[in-house]
C-alpha cells in the first residue's frame, strides 16, 4: 500500500509577480509596441497569473540595437575576467534569490517544486559558475590562441525548462564576450523576466542581456532580423528546420537542439531495481517534457515480464497533482495545446494495437493533467514508437539480442540520448560506441552537469551545448572573423 501524504505545499509568497510586464530592453522595462499583450496562466489550476507584452518587428528591432550598442560599446572592450566577475555576481544571486525562482517556475510551468527546487535551480546556478570561470580562460579553449565574440546572440528556449535553457543560451554566450537577445516561450515567460530583474540587481551593463516576450512570430522577427550573429534554438525539429531554411546563405552562425526519441536499454544482467528508478526518471521527470527523455524502454526478453511489473508496481506510488505540494512526483501537463497532442498519440497507441496502463489516480479537475502511462506490445513501427509525444508516456519494446537492441535503438530519425543498464562495464561501452546519440548515460538516466557537452545527431540538432563544447558555439575559433 502507498503511504498516505498530508498536504504540504510550498508557499508561493516569497514571489511578486505583477499585474503586467514590459519587454526588457537596454536594461530597463519598456512598453511593447506592437501587439496585443497575451495572458501567461498556471497549467495546475488554469489561473491567470500575469499580462504579458508582445513585441512586434519594431520591438525586435529595439532589442537587436541595444544589443548591439552594448557589444560593441561595452561588454567586447570589458577585460574578460570583468565579465566573470558580473557571470559569477548572477550565480551568487540566482542561489539568494533559488526559492522565488522555484516556486515561480513552478506555478508558470506546472513541474513539481521538488524538481524546480533540487534540478533547475541549481543546475541554473552552476552554468552561471562553470561559464564564469572560463570567461578569462577562453585562450585554453582549444578554439585557438585569441577566441573572438560572434556579436550579438538571437536565442529562441522552449517552455519545459524555461530557467534551465535560459542558463544553456545566455551563460556561455555572456562569458565569451556576446550580447543577448532572449524569448522565452509564450506559456512560461515570468521566470525570464525575474531573471531581467537579477540582471539589474547584478548592475549588468544595460542591453547585455535584452528579453523580450511573445509567441512563434516574435521568435520568427528575431532570428531572421539581419543584424543578429548567431542563433541559439530549443525547440521542435518542425521550427528547427524552419530557422535552419531561413538562416541558410546568411552569416549567421546556428546551434539547434531539437527532439529526441531516446532508447533506454535494460539488459537481464542490470539491477533491476535501480533500472525500474531509472526508467521512472528517465520519462516521468519533468511530465515527460524533456527532449532527451527515455521514452522508448528497450527491455531484454527474458526479463521484459519481472521489469514490467516492478514498474507498474512503483508507478502505483508516484504522486500527481499539485506542483507546489513537496510531496508531488508529477505536476501539470504545460498547456492545453500540449495536453491534446499528447491524448491525440496516446489515442493512436492504441488504436495501432498498443495496450495501454495507467496506476489508478485522482486527477485534479481544473488544469492540464494526464496520468502517468505506459504501452505494451508496441512495435517499431507504431507511432508512438516514432513520433515523440514529449508527455508521461512510455512505450515498452522488447529484444534478444545485444545487435538487435543496438538496431532497434538507432531506428529513429532522432539521436540525442540513449540509456544503457548493465553490470557489465564491457558491455556497455561496446554498446554506447554503437548509439548514434549525442548522450548516452551509463546505469543512470537524465544526469545533467554544466561541464558535459550536450547535443544530438540527425534530426535532434547540431551544435554542443554545455561544457567546453559550449563555448565554441559562441566564439569565432581564428582572430579574423569576428563581427
Ligand atoms: P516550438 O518549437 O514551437 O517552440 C519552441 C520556441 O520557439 C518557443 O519559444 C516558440 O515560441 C518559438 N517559436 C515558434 N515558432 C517559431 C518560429 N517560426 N521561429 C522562431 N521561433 C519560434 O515547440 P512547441 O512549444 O510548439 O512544442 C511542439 C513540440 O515540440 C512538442 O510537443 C515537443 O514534441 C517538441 N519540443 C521539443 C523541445 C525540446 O527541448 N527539444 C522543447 C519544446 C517542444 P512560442 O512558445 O510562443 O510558440
Amino acid at each position: 500500500m502507498p503511504f498516505d501524504y498530508a498536504p504540504a505545499p510550498e508557499s508561493r509568497s516569497i514571489v511578486d509577480i505583477k499585474p503586467s510586464y514590459g519587454l526588457f530592453i537596454g536594461g530597463e522595462f519598456t512598453d511593447a509596441k506592437g501587439g496585443t499583450p497575451f495572458k501567461t496562466i498556471s497549467p495546475a489550476t488554469e489561473e491567470v497569473l500575469a499580462e504579458i507584452s508582445q513585441a512586434g518587428p519594431s520591438d525586435v528591432d529595439r532589442a537587436v540595437k541595444a544589443a548591439r550598442t552594448a557589444y560593441t560599446q561595452t561588454w567586447r572592450r570589458l577585460a574578460p575576467a570583468e565579465r566573470g566577475k558580473y557571470l559569477f555576481r548572477i550565480a551568487r544571486i540566482i542561489q539568494e534569490r533559488s526559492r522565488e525562482l522555484a516556486v515561480l517556475e513552478s506555478l508558470d510551468n506546472g513541474k513539481p517544486i521538488r524538481e524546480s527546487r533540487d534540478v533547475d535551480v541549481p543546475l541554473m546556478a552552476a552554468h552561471f559558475f562553470y561559464y564564469a570561470g572560463w570567461a578569462d580562460k577562453l585562450s585554453y579553449a582549444g578554439l585557438g590562441p585569441d577566441p573572438k565574440p560572434l556579436g550579438v546572440a538571437a536565442q529562441v528556449i522552449p517552455w519545459n525548462f524555461p530557467l534551465l535553457m535560459m542558463a544553456w543560451k545566455i551563460a556561455p554566450a555572456l562569458a565569451a564576450g556576446n550580447t543577448v537577445v532572449l524569448k522565452p516561450a509564450e506559456t512560461t515567460p515570468l521566470t525570464a523576466l525575474l531573471f531581467a530583474e537579477i540582471c539589474q540587481q547584478a548592475d549588468l551593463p544595460p542591453g547585455v542581456v535584452n528579453i523580450i516576450t511573445g509567441a512563434g512570430d516574435t521568435g520568427r522577427a528575431l532570428v531572421e532580423h539581419p543584424d543578429v550573429d548567431k542563433i541559439a534554438f530549443t525547440g521542435s525539429t518542425e521550427v528547427g528546420r524552419q530557422i535552419a531554411i531561413s538562416a541558410a546563405g546568411t552569416h549567421k552562425k546556428l546551434t539547434l537542439e531539437l527532439g529526441g526519441k531516446a532508447a533506454n536499454i535494460i539488459f537481464d544482467d542490470a539491477p533491476i531495481d535501480q533500472a525500474v528508478e531509472g526508467i521512472v526518471n528517465g520519462i516521468f521527470f519533468n511530465q515527460g517534457h524533456v527532449c532527451c527523455a527515455g521514452s522508448r524502454l528497450l527491455v531484454q526478453e527474458s526479463v521484459a515480464d519481472e521489469v514490467i511489473s516492478s514498474l507498474r508496481r512503483r508507478l502505483k506510488t508516484l504522486r500527481v497533482g499539485d506542483p507546489l505540494d513537496k510531496n508531488t512526483d508529477v505536476g501539470a501537463i504545460n498547456s492545453a495545446e500540449q495536453l491534446g497532442r499528447i491524448r491525440k498519440l496516446s489515442a493512436i497507441g492504441e488504436k495501432e494495437g498498443a495496450v495501454r496502463w495507467s496506476p489508478p489516480c485522482d486527477l485534479p479537475e481544473r488544469g492540464f493533467w494526464f496520468p502517468p502511462t505506459i504501452f505494451t506490445e508496441v512495435s517499431p513501427s507504431h507511432r508512438i514508437a516514432r513520433d515523440e509525444i514529449f508527455g508521461p508516456v512510455l512505450s515498452i519494446l522488447t529484444f534478444r539480442t545485444p545487435d538487435e537492441a543496438v538496431a532497434k535503438a538507432n531506428n529513429t530519425p532522432y539521436g540525442l540520448s540513449a540509456g544503457v543498464w548493465s553490470d557489465k562495464g564491457s558491455r556497455i561501452l561496446a554498446i554506447a560506441n554503437k548509439l548514434r546519440a549525442g548522450v548516452v548515460w551509463a546505469n543512470t538516466f537524465n544526469r545533467f552537469d554544466p561541464t558535459s557537452p550536450f547535443g544530438g545527431y540527425k534530426e535532434s540538432g547540431y551544435g554542443r551545448e554545455g561544457g567546453r563544447h559550449g563555448l565554441a558555439a559562441y566564439l569565432a575559433s581564428n582572430d579574423g572573423e569576428s563581427a
